[in-house]
């Protein structure tokens, strides 16, 4: 395990991710009835991005630090995302960003619950300390293809797991990701399920997708940001949030999300923003 989030935290990707997170939660609150919040891979909760890491590799430079909540925001889902960062910036200094669990945090009324599975010892120590005040947050030392098959169903019987791997190993991680998804899908087929995904390269998404559309499964909404031509050698082009039993009208929205993201965030005149069903109905 040599991924530590804290090198990318803040990034373009992290930025699409966590504004479609806090749309997937906002959903949630359309029916009073308590809902469980599951994240498979949650990493440390929240990163200063003034310490060495982030400095490192300045990644947050062409993600957070290039949008601005005062270009119009299409949507709540970007407010929401703002007065949780700005609120973590009020709790701990403003060099700091929020992780999903941050965010999700933010999103839990009184009667919802999180679960939050981290393998790293160092991060889950980290996430412990961060989220102990919180009565609301069960954090688990675990292995989430381990995990998340044990722990769904959870009891509240309606809810959202994000799972958002290192993907270290790209050759096996899409595969085993998939695999993941479909055993969990066959305990809690009501569940909303989102995957995160990087696209350095097509040829490995086209795999992914097949696969995914094998498993039967219905209702997948693919949400992509590619800042770079997918080609481009150099690393991350892009990104995906794979999105199994999307809320009513979050496609709608979701574009409207990425087209208001994308010419802050693109680094090239080829970049790219869409939403389509893989499978529909
Ligand atoms: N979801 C986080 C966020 O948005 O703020 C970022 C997560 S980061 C991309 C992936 C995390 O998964 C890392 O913190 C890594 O230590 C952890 N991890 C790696 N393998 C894991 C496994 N098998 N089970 C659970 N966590 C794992």
């Amino acid at each position: 395990m040599n991924y530590r989030h804290h090198y990318h935290a803040g990034n373009f990707a992290d930025v699409m991710k966590h504004i479609l997170l806090v749309g997937l939660l906002q959903a949630l609150h359309k029916k009073d009835s308590p809902f469980c919040y599951i994240d498979t891979h949650a990493g440390r909760g929240w990163y200063d991005l003034a310490a060495a890491p982030s400095q490192k590799t300045g990644e947050y430079l062409e993600g957070i630090r290039k949008i601005t909540p005062t270009k119009q925001p299409p949507s709540t889902w970007i407010t929401d995302y703002f007065k949780s960062i700005d609120l973590l910036k009020t709790d701990l200094g403003k060099a700091y960003y929020g992780g999903s669990p941050w965010f999700a945090l933010q999103l839990l009324r009184p009667q919802d619950r999180m679960v939050l599975m981290e393998w790293h010892p160092v991060d889950v120590e980290k996430l412990k300390q961060n989220f102990y005040r919180s009565p609301q947050t069960f954090v688990h030392h675990r292995d989430a293809y381990e995990g998340l098959t044990a722990l769904v169903p959870p009891r509240e019987k309606r809810g959202l797991v994000l799972i958002d791997p290192p993907y270290e190993e790209e050759r096996n991680d899409y595969p085993q990701v998939v695999e993941l998804l479909a055993k969990a899908y066959d305990k809690w087929p009501t569940g909303t399920y989102a995957v995160w995904y990087p696209i350095k390269d097509r040829a490995p998404i086209d795999r992914f997708e097949r696969k995914l559309v094998k498993t039967g499964i219905r209702k997948q909404l693919i949400c992509e940001l590619c800042v770079m031509p997918d080609d481009n050698a150099l690393g991350l082009n892009g990104c995906g949030l794979l999105i199994v039993n999307p809320p009513y009208q979050f496609a709608e929205e979701a574009d409207n999300v990425l087209q208001w993201l994308l010419p802050q965030l693109s680094q090239h005149v080829l970049a790219k923003a869409s939403v389509r069903w893989l499978v529909a109905e």
